[in-house]
């Protein structure tokens, strides 16, 4: 039996798992659905409630798909999705969650992101957000893939205080956001989405973690997400569409690095010394 899940809050006090689950790529063909359903249902069994999905993800396939998990057991489920830039202005932000409400089955999404910074207006996506938010059509809003510039830019417009998270590229191999961006949000009590917290699969290849992994008696997909659950303030939201493999990224939770440990994985993926550049995929 695994241990309970570390949990994170937003500045309206809602608490959601420090470890949720990703789905882009579910959604594609019709042949991998059953296992995609059946790998987010094992994790809601298991406490990683917190759901990350996009109209943009399989053209809203995905949407579909965790719309099919989630059926029946709305309620027991913290839904993220995200309207893509290009149909971020305040009339097409609003065509847009709607159209995502109907592919989820449900009436409410509990955080709507903005994707990723474009050329509609901010003032006018931030509007759409809180019209949304005030018909209950959103619970909260929030950006992704903004570096601390943005964030601040955010804060500064009408309503813009309200913005409740950022979903940014953070794993082992990709630690910039150390820097600046994640203790700017830890004193705003925003949350930090971390995206891709296997670099897709990549750091399941890395030599070195393997080896460490090896010697803990652990997997790396498991050591490199208990790393980023030592970290304050972060959600992570790992993908499979494997009903094991999400059970295998749950256990991760068991694992307690001790300083030690962190120290030997800051010398194999250094921390930043100075500001970098936002990375994204
Ligand atoms: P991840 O870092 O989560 O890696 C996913 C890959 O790792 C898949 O190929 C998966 O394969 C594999 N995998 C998962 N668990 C294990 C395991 N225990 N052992 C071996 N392989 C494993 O990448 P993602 O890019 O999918 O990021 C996670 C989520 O973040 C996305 O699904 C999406 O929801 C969100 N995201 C947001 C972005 C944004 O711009 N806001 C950008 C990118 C992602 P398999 O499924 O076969 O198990």
């Amino acid at each position: 039996m695994v241990g309970p899940l570390p949990h994170v809050s937003f500045a309206d006090g809602t608490r959601v798992p420090a470890l949720g689950l990703g789905t882009w790529h579910m959604g594609e063909t019709r042949a991998s659905a059953s296992d995609e359903i059946r790998a987010l249902k094992a994790g809601i069994d298991c406490g990683m409630t917190l759901i990350d999905t996009a109209e943009m993800y399989a053209s809203g396939g995905a949407e579909e798909i965790t719309g099919e998990a989630i059926q029946g057991r709305r309620d027991e489920v913290f839904l993220v999705s995200k309207v893509l830039p290009s149909n971020a202005s305040r009339k097409g932000t609003i065509a847009a969650c709607e159209a995502s409400l109907k592919r989820l089955g449900t009436d409410r999404i509990d955080l709507y992101l903005l994707h990723w910074p474009g050329r509609h207006p901010l003032r006018g996506t931030i509007e759409a957000f809180e019209e949304l938010r005030a018909s209950g059509k959103i619970l909260r809003w929030g950006v992704s893939n903004f570096d601390t510039v943005g964030m601040k830019q955010i804060s500064s417009l009408p309503g813009g205080q309200n913005c409740a998270s950022n979903q940014v590229l953070y794993n082992l191999s990709t630690r910039g956001i150390e820097f600046d961006l994640l203790p700017w949000m830890a004193e705003q009590s925003m949350p930090l989405m971390a995206y891709s917290p296997l670099d897709e699969g990549r750091l399941m290849r890395h030599p070195g973690l393997g080896r460490m992994a090896g010697q803990l008696g652990v997997t790396p997909a498991q050591l490199a997400l208990a790393f980023l659950l030592t970290r304050d303030n972060v959600i992570s939201i790992p993908k499979s569409s494997s009903p094991e493999r999400v059970m295998e990224n749950r256990a991760s939770a068991d694992i307690a690095l001790s300083d030690g440990q962190l120290a030997e994985l800051d010398l194999m993926f250094p921390p930043p010394r100075s500001r970098e550049p936002l990375q994204m995929i």
